[in-house]
């Protein structure tokens, strides 16, 4: 059999729910407006200032702290070291989350994040579930009835199996071997905002799967209720790159930014340009 080759169709933005209820949550557990405002600003300012102050840092704080320096003089300085990459001004403060209802898809997902990040998880031993919960992804909601029942069935097979597993004395430890992915659990999660940016960059791109960009945009929206400062930090990575990176975006499908094989098109049209006009291009010359 020949395999006829197609030209590669647009791929489009993944299948997302939209605004549909998913009934996962992000709640910011701690800290609140109050603190953000008192103590979060101006410790990572104290952070930043001490790097290029011969104040000791308790002086700094202690200005910074009550009131006698600027909120948008602390925010400016703040921005320019977080866009300069200065990462660790950015991880004395942390943020709590309590997460729930999200499949183990998605917690699978999560706690491969690594560095600055700490996760607590309900556990599948020591809970036995008397009815476990489970997400059903839209695409097979609005699948053809058919497909969807036998989805249903199979989730419901799996839980009527455990349920019968431990009722038949097996410990919920290994009947928990039935569980789909599709079962919910509940975490909690604490993250510097370092790693909060890095993870947002990550799971708030379009390329991310539909259930962890949700909890993401979630997250961002907690942040925001406390900070919109330090919310507007939480982007897709693309956003303050300048340039998408992906490799599943060569055809362009996200148009948040545009792709890096596209820009470095353009700079090599430019070059080509300016060498035939006998000049030669300057690296950091702005491309318009
Ligand atoms: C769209 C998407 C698709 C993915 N698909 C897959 C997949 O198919 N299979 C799969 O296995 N995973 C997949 N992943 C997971 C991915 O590979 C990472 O494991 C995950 O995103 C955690 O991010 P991170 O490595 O940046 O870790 P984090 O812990 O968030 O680390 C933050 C940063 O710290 C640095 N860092 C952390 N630990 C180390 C270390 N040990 N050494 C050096 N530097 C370190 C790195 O710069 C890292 O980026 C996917 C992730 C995304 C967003």
């Amino acid at each position: 059999m020949t395999v006829e080759a197609t030209s590669r169709e647009p791929t489009g933005i993944p299948k997302n729910p939209g605004r549909a209820e998913l009934g996962l949550r992000a709640t910011l557990l701690f800290p609140n407006r109050e603190i953000v405002e008192q103590y979060y600003v101006p410790l990572i300012y104290t952070a930043c200032r001490t790097c290029y102050s011969e104040l000791e840092p308790d002086e700094i704080f202690r200005r910074a702290e009550g009131g006698e320096i600027e909120v948008a003089k602390m925010q400016r300085l703040i921005s320019n070291v977080i866009e300069s990459g200065h990462g660790s001004t950015i991880e004395h403060v942390v943020f709590t989350f309590g997460i729930s209802g999200v499949s183990r898809t998605l917690s699978h997902q999560l706690v491969r994040h690594r560095a600055g990040v700490a996760f607590d998880q309900q556990s599948q031993r020591y809970v036995t579930f008397k009815k476990a919960a489970t997400m059903l992804p839209q695409t097979i909601a609005e699948a053809d009835p058919d497909v969807r029942e036998r989805y249903e069935e199979q989730i419901e097979g799996a839980m009527s199996l455990y349920g019968d597993l431990v009722g038949a004395g097996i410990p919920g430890e290994d009947a928990r071997f039935v569980f789909p992915n599709a079962t919910r659990t509940n975490l909690v999660m604490t993250t510097n905002l370092r790693a909060l940016i890095h993870m947002s960059g990550l799971r708030l791109c379009t390329m991310a799967q539909w259930e962890i960009r949700r909890l993401f945009q979630l997250i961002r929206h907690e942040i925001f209720s406390v900070s919109p400062f330090l919310g507007a930090f939480l982007a897709p990575k693309c956003v303050p790159l300048g340039y998408c990176d992906e490799m599943n975006n060569r055809d362009g499908h996200c148009p948040i930014r545009p792709h890096k094989d596209r820009v470095l098109e353009a700079w090599a049209e430019k070059a080509q340009a300016a060498r035939a006009a006998g000049k030669e291009l300057k690296v950091n010359q702005p491309a318009s």
